[in-house]
């Protein structure tokens, strides 16, 4: 489609399923960094590749729970820590139940990223009341050979189908930019879509080029069509939070403003996003204002006010059988 039609499109789409100048603000905390045994070709924690990444172990709950906080000042809604792991080990496993526990307990919402899962520790998350797993399919089904070689792509689905079981929300989407073709943006996409329900969050990532990576001198990928694959992602998954996720910082406001035309209505908020930057919390700040944008409050899209109004509606379906209507 042209440009401005498609992103019409996607605005009218976003329109019918969202307050238009709403934007989910999460922040992302790396629990544990580097050495991961996956050979992801766009990732400097990889222990594949020699970035100069400084490794860290799991960090201390306490540690996990004040940034938690300082977050929830800065106005975010969610908290989301990631490890660089192949699957959390037994040893590792009950510290994050913790800091899942302790987020919570600051009434922010919870999501985590741990690398693989069985039925087993997906149902131990949900227990301890975790909202969101993030667990991303990179790029289409036929080029995720080009970019990972030692996680399959059924072994993600497999994941995402053992979370899906338990109830928690699922976070997933992708990276553009990696020299993949427009028919790798759409496969994932349709891969994406063909999830019933749809994942509740689709982050929607810019690769972020970092040395030492195999990746690092991949071409650029055109911004329009950036731009276009969130469009499309918001049309055929209309009540999804489609997030405007990493390579932010290398983008001008205004293309962000269009990412936000096209449907884009959640952010990384503050100043990492795992290893690479993100810009300062200040900087998105002032450009909500420019745009007139708010961030969305937790209590307009928690199960407990969904919950709530099926209650409200089902009482009013319910008194409405005690009246007759005397206008006719
Ligand atoms: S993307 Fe995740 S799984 Fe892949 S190398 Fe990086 S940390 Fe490991």
């Amino acid at each position: 489609m042209p440009f401005m039609d498609l992103l019409f499109h996607a605005q009218t789409v976003h329109r019918a399923n969202f307050a238009p100048n709403q934007v989910q603000v999460s922040t992302l905390l790396s629990i544990k960094t580097g050495a991961c045994p996956e050979d992801c070709k766009y990732c400097p924690q990889s222990g594949h590749y020699n970035t100069e990444l400084e490794k860290e172990k799991l960090m201390e709950v306490q540690k996990v729970l004040q940034e938690a906080e300082l977050a929830k000042e800065q106005g975010a809604t969610r908290f989301c820590m990631g490890a660089a792991w192949k699957h959390p080990s037994e040893k590792d496993f009950p510290y994050v139940l913790e800091m899942i526990k302790g987020v919570k307990q600051l009434g922010l919402e919870s999501c985590v990223t741990l690398g693989t899962l069985n039925k087993d520790q997906a149902k131990q998350l949900a227990e301890v009341g975790l909202d969101y797993y993030n667990h991303n399919l990179d790029t289409s089904p036929e080029y995720y050979d080009s970019i990972i070689t030692t996680r399959s792509y059924q072994e993600r689905l497999d994941t995402l189908s053992n979370v899906r079981d338990t109830g928690v929300k699922l976070c997933c989407g992708g990276i553009m930019g990696m020299g993949e073709e427009q028919k790798d943006r759409v496969g994932l996409l349709r891969q994406l879509s063909q999830m019933t329900p749809h994942p509740e969050s689709v982050p929607i990532n810019m690769l972020v080029k970092v040395a030492g990576t195999p990746l690092e001198n991949v071409d650029d990928l055109d911004e329009f069509e950036f731009i276009r694959t969130i469009a499309v992602a918001r049309i055929i998954m209309p009540t999804s939070h489609v997030r405007l996720s990493a390579g932010r910082q290398t983008m001008s406001e205004q293309t962000q403003a269009l990412c936000f035309m096209a449907g884009a209505n959640s952010i990384f908020y503050g100043e990492k996003l795992l290893t690479t930057g993100n810009p300062e919390a200040d900087s998105d700040r002032m450009l909500f204002k420019k745009l007139g944008i708010t961030p969305e409050q937790r209590h307009d899209v928690s199960d407990e006010a969904v919950q709530e109004s099926i209650v409200a509606k089902a009482k009013a379906q319910e008194e409405a059988k005690f009246f007759y209507d005397a206008s006719v």
